[in-house]
């Protein structure tokens, strides 16, 4: 996992892990431009991400959020097999929960998920459909992609020059 860590200059450490080449590749680049846009004040920010098949994910897609070494450190499972905007989508769903622990407006009470803590109330064993949080990523997963893909059509090179092995 740790060799395939990358720095940009802010100081914030993406890790991916898993699937093919532009896979990886394409996540750095996602991952790079919505801290750019969306958590460009942060400077301690340290996602791992796996990229892994459908039936190795626990819940279709999973996420965990830990504090150590000072550093906002998370972890993140994608689903491999799917393509496209699914898959952009998805990444970007993640990376919403992301922001909202970044931006402290979501806290894990009791590190499993079924305590938490969102703007101000909290919640316990709350449906998954109503969490606002969920609501919330989901929401904002189609706007970000849209974002995404105009960006896409614009920028002149890759964010990320450095070698992705
Ligand atoms: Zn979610």
């Amino acid at each position: 996992m740790y060799k395939n860590r990358k720095h940009k200059w802010t100081g914030n450490i993406v890790g991916v892990d898993g699937g093919t080449l532009q896979q990886r590749k394409d996540v750095y680049e996602m991952c790079f431009w919505f801290i750019d846009k969306y958590l460009s004040r942060h400077r301690t920010l340290d996602i791992d991400i796996w990229l892994k098949r459908a039936k190795d994910i626990e819940d279709c897609h999973g996420w965990t959020e830990r504090g150590d070494e000072g550093r906002q450190h998370f972890e993140i499972e994608l689903n491999k097999e799917l393509k496209g905007d699914d898959f952009s989508t998805l990444v970007f769903h993640e990376l919403v929960h992301v922001q909202q622990y970044a931006k402290g407006w979501l806290k894990d009470l009791n590190k499993k998920g079924s305590k938490v803590w969102w703007r101000g109330f909290q919640y316990e064993n709350y449906d998954y459909y109503k969490q606002p949080w969920e609501r919330q990523a989901y929401r904002k997963q189609e706007t970000v992609n849209k974002a995404w893909k105009k960006y896409l059509k614009t920028r002149k090179r890759r964010i990320l020059t450095i070698d992705v092995k």
